[in-house]
């Protein structure tokens, strides 16, 4: 944003005593579907981050404060708008200020919001916010209200994607990195694509488009000279069903604005990513002690494909529904897991406590074969030490490569 394109409503956030403060402006995008059980680690992450980061920001450019424009749609927005307004309790107030964009008018963009549960989340979203702009109808859009025709709502997201990506020195986007050959319009996808390849002829036409920057000499739209893409990785509600996961949620990665964005951003990412499989090369060693400490302890998830049920229910000679009733859990309605015992430590409900042994141990589930090479555990030496903490087999016996460690761990995402 320029001087020139700060409405009254928002003078307060850009100018002081008359002096325009030239803010730092991060936009923010990210999926809607979240994946339930990721929410805590991503916002963990970003609390990380962003304290960090505006402790940096408030050390080299106290003077030069920090605008969010957040959508404030269900999921990655609300998220991000409830740490960011969490985190700038500790620095001085109006050095971050959050700014809602909404994509249409409010009483139109609130029909996204019909069902009560998200409702609720937007109004409480809402209560962090500093100030609200709405982007107007398109002029087609504009065409059939007047008609009392439905608008086309993707054309409004659409417009939300370029003001955001345009109006920002930085974007902060919490994505499954998925997609990027082929955004689907309006998407968080399409918004990254529009931030790393700014499109002069669809400003222009934007510009026409945005009430109340109509008709003023100078589009609110302006290049960045220089920015940041941030990116968490988010995994979507969907995501149990993609086989190759690649990074762990809350994984962060800064790319700096590249020219070329696609090639740039991968590069960089697959250079994160080899250096962070990397520390392992020689190696590692394992042999289990036969505790069991891993099949009992504190609750959590033993995964299963449909393959491993059928195999399990035909090891027990059972039906597959006997199977899933008696041994399994469905969980968020996307994925079964093994039950536990509660009453008994949250033993894993094949685990023979007697003789610590894996009552199935032939067809066990991928994700109790692949133990400990998980992603997870993988992540950093601190992470693998951690692990062996509480597994006796880490750093024990015969020497697995690395070669073998990358199949175990390539085979499932845990
Ligand atoms: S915790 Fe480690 S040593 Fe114990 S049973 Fe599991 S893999 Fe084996
Ligand atoms: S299936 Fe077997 S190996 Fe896997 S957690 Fe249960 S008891 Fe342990």
């Amino acid at each position: 944003m320029k001087p020139s394109d700060i409405t009254d409503d928002l003078r307060p956030f850009f100018f002081k005593d008359g002096k325009y403060l030239d803010p730092l402006i991060i936009s923010v995008t990210g999926h809607r579907d979240i994946w339930p059980d990721a929410e805590i680690l991503l916002m963990d992450s970003l609390s990380d981050f962003l304290t960090d980061f505006f402790k940096k920001e408030s050390k080299k450019r106290p003077q030069r404060p920090i605008v969010f424009l957040d959508g404030m749609a269900t999921g990655a927005d609300q998220l991000v708008a409830t740490v960011v307004n969490e985190v700038r309790n500790s620095f001085d107030p109006g050095f971050i200020t959050l700014i809602a964009v909404f994509p249409m008018p409010e009483e139109d963009y609130i029909q996204d919001f019909s069902v009560p549960e998200t409702q609720r989340t937007f109004e409480d979203a809402l209560d962090c916010v500093d100030a609200k702009i709405a982007l107007s109808l398109t002029r087609s859009n504009q065409e059939l209200r007047n008609r009392g025709e439905k608008i086309h709502r993707t054309e409004q997201y659409v417009l939300l994607a370029e003001f955001l990506a345009n109006s920002c020195n930085n974007l902060i986007a919490l994505w499954d990195g998925q997609n990027f050959d082929n955004p689907k319009p309006g998407s968080t996808t399409d918004v990254i694509t529009r931030y790393l390849n700014p499109a002069d002829d669809s400003i222009v036409s934007l510009q026409e488009a945005i009430e109340p920057y109509r008709n003023r000499e100078r589009c609110i739209l302006t290049k960045r000279l220089k920015g940041s893409l941030i990116t968490l990785y988010t995994p979507r509600d969907s995501f149990l069903k993609q086989p190759n996961l690649l990074y762990p949620a809350g994984k962060t990665a800064i790319v700096t604005f590249p020219k070329s964005a696609q090639q740039t951003v991968f590069k960089k990412m697959d250079k994160i990513e080899n250096k962070k499989w990397n520390w392992y090369k020689e190696g590692l060693h394992f042999q289990c002690a036969g505790c069991g400490g891993c099949c009992t302890g504190a609750p959590g998830y033993v995964w299963l494909t449909p393959e491993e049920e059928k195999q399990i229910a035909d090891f027990l000679n059972i039906s597959l529904d006997e199977f899933e009733k008696t041994y399994t859990r469905m969980v968020y309605g996307l994925r079964r897991s093994l039950k536990e015992i509660p009453q008994s430590n949250y033993d894993c409900v094949f685990f023979n406590s007697e003789t610590k042994r894996c009552s199935i141990y032939d067809v066990r589930p991928a994700q109790c074969r692949t133990w400990p090479f998980w992603d997870s555990l993988l992540k950093s030496k601190s992470d693998w030490d951690e692990a062996s903490q509480s597994c006796p087999g880490c750093n024990q016996g015969p020497l697995i490569p690395f070669e073998e460690i990358e199949i175990r761990r390539k085979k499932i995402s845990v």
